[in-house]
């Protein structure tokens, strides 16, 4: 490497083309070098910093490493709630608060087993042995020092928890199983700990097996912006096993170093606030809800407001099920005494009394009602407002293409677009439909969900109608650049939009001399109008999409039809019903 060549800033680890583009070189030329250093690699592999720097230093450049890569990961997103919530807190009363952490990871990669390597490390929740309830939180001690563990469900369909867990968390633990690597799940966990602003740390599980290999796993979490530290980068990533027990108290140890130069701190004397994480209805008992405290002491006797829920509160108890009177910041707690179960996720906050809690409450039952006619999230015709008026800073998608080859040029494009004033921040980029994963992850980050070539999955699209996401599907590369483009400069012209009227099931199908086949259905929610647009769904897919030309009910035509009714449908041109067919009926306003 020539030590007066040109200065050039590499990445922990780049793709052989983009070096090539870096550099100015053919791709080939480039592969040729590295053969000659030893080294086979396609146009599309991966190569680490050191071999770039060698092959770049062969054209006169002085290679340096990339700062700061984990910077980047901690500014898109939002602030999570409760922490805008207490920005205003008196700075002088601040003392450390012990870390929240919070277990992402892929199925199977050792989510449960970490959590229980971890909870066996502490001799006092040892004791408490057979636990006798399900906890969703729990402390350890480390270096006498608490350390809180939320205790966040791993199946596929809490999603939302998950997403909430990030929420709440000071810290995420992703766990990546060092014999599978980076998995959809352990990218969306990325992607989610991203939204929420809060620092990655990577426990490497499963180091025993004979087939781990760690190295690769690294690259994988290199290629998501996941520096290791060991390669120069800003992400810790200790080598645990959770079957062996082996490299916990290193994990521990790694925690805590990442809390501290993280400075999490909360004002015992300040307002009382914290995040439900997860709440149920006992018979006997009433609402049992565990909440995490987040700033203030809770007492048994404060009143309590969370969403529409509000309560005295009972009793109150530690993870161990002891009855405690009062809870610090980070302190998980079970409590009793509110009127209604609310949501995981949801900020809690203590008023002085029940009549300020009851009229609280009230107002937002009647928010609630008009908010959800007019949900204030991102579509990509409000952006250009919102950020003219300092509401939002940029432009957060989520991306999803049919193959990683339009993937790509997509991702690289639309990174082009946010060279210029309004940055756009793509979240998560993959092939596949659109899932009510992107959805959510979209909703918990005000993002935009972009599809090419694919489609939006039933249960997908009607999270996305009640979550007011804004999902844009398109087919050309350049129509894509052109509406985001125009939405940065301000100057979309307005969409028209979709608005449901009704649905219906298809229970029978009939042979009709004129309309070819007729749908013998029920409406099942608002109503159906001839000469309307529907959507025919069969399961994830929609198998047609056109008006509706024919509407019966017994024998006679009608112009529409409501809830509860049974009808015959008619559809242009379109005869390939099933029984069992959902029928989405919608205007375009
Ligand atoms: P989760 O879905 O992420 O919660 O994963 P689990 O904790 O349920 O673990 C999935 C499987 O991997 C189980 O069969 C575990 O016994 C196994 N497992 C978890 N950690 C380790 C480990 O460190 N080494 C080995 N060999 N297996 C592990």
């Amino acid at each position: 490497m020539s030590s007066n060549g040109r200065k050039l800033e590499l990445p922990a680890s780049i793709v052989i083309r983009d070096l090539a583009q870096k550099i100015e070189k053919s791709p080939i030329d480039l592969i040729k070098k590295l053969m000659s250093n030893g080294v086979m690699a396609t146009i599309n592999q991966t190569v680490d910093f050191d071999t770039a720097a060698i092959v770049v230093g062969e054209y006169g450049f002085d290679a340096v490493l990339e700062v700061a890569e984990e910077e980047k990961q901690v500014e898109t997103g939002e602030v999570p709630l409760w922490r805008q919530m207490i920005a205003d807190e008196n700075k002088a009363l601040l003392k450390p608060r012990p870390p929240v952490i919070t277990i992402l990871g892929h199925v199977d990669h050792g989510k449960t087993s970490l959590l229980d390597a971890i909870r066996q490390t502490d001799v006092a929740a040892g004791e408490a042995g057979g636990i006798t309830q399900h906890i969703a939180a729990y402390q350890i001690e480390k270096k006498g020092r608490l350390i809180t563990f939320l205790d966040t469900p791993g199946h596929a369909a809490f999603t939302q928890m998950r997403a909430r867990g990030a929420q709440g968390a000071d810290i995420v633990v992703l766990v990546v199983a060092a014999d599978d690597g980076v998995m959809p799940q352990t990218k969306e966990a990325i992607a989610h700990a991203k939204a929420a602003r809060v620092p990655i740390m990577v426990a490497l599980n499963k180091v025993d097996k004979s087939n781990a290999n760690p190295d690769r796993v690294k690259q994988q979490l290199a290629e998501q912006e996941l520096v290791p530290d060991d390669w120069g980068g800003n992400t810790m990533v200790v080598p645990v096993s959770a079957k062996q027990k082996q490299g916990i108290d290193d994990l521990l140890e790694g925690i805590l170093l990442v809390a501290d130069s993280n400075d999490i701190k909360g004002n015992p004397s300040g307002k009382v606030l914290g995040t439900v994480i997860e709440a149920e209805l006992d018979k006997s008992k009433g609402t049992i809800a565990t909440l995490l405290v987040q700033n203030g002491t809770l007492e048994t006797g404060d009143v309590v407001v969370v969403g529409t829920a509000y309560g005295k509160l009972r009793a109150m108890t530690d993870y161990k099920g002891k009855p405690i009177k009062k809870a610090g910041p980070s302190t998980p707690v079970a409590v009793t005494g509110l009127n209604d179960v609310p949501s995981a996720g949801d900020i809690f906050a203590v008023v002085e009394s029940e009549k300020i809690a009851r009229a609280i409450v009230g107002e937002r039952l009647d928010e609630a009602k008009t908010k959800a006619q007019f949900r204030k999230k991102v579509s990509l015709e409000d952006l250009f407002a919102n950020v003219k008026a300092g509401e939002a800073k940029g432009l957060n998608l989520i991306v999803k293409a049919d193959v990683q080859g339009s993937l790509d040029p997509i991702v690289t494009e639309l990174n082009k677009l946010g060279e210029g004033e309004i940055n756009v921040s793509i979240l998560h980029a993959e092939t596949g439909n659109i899932s009510v994963n992107d959805v959510m992850l979209a909703s918990a980050s005000s993002a935009i969900v972009i599809g090419f070539n694919v489609q939006a999955d039933v249960d997908a699209r009607r999270m996305a109608e009640k979550e007011g996401v804004d999902i844009r599907l398109y087919e050309i590369i350049y129509r894509m650049t052109e509406d985001i483009g125009k939405a940065l400069n301000g100057m979309l012209e307005p969409k028209l939009v979709e608005k449901i009227i009704g649905r219906a099931q298809v229970l029978q199908v009939f042979a009709a001399s004129k309309f070819g086949r007729v749908a013998g259905c029920k409406v099942t929610d608002g109503e159906l109008k001839r000469g309307a647009k529907v959507r025919l769904q069969r399961g994830a897919d929609v198998v047609y999409e056109g008006d509706l030309s024919s509407l019966r009910h017994e024998k006679d035509d009608v112009k529409e039809i409501r809830q509860g009714y049974e009808c015959g449908v008619g559809f242009k041109n379109f005869s390939d019903i099933q029984s069992g067919d959902q029928l989405v009926c919608y205007v375009v306003e």
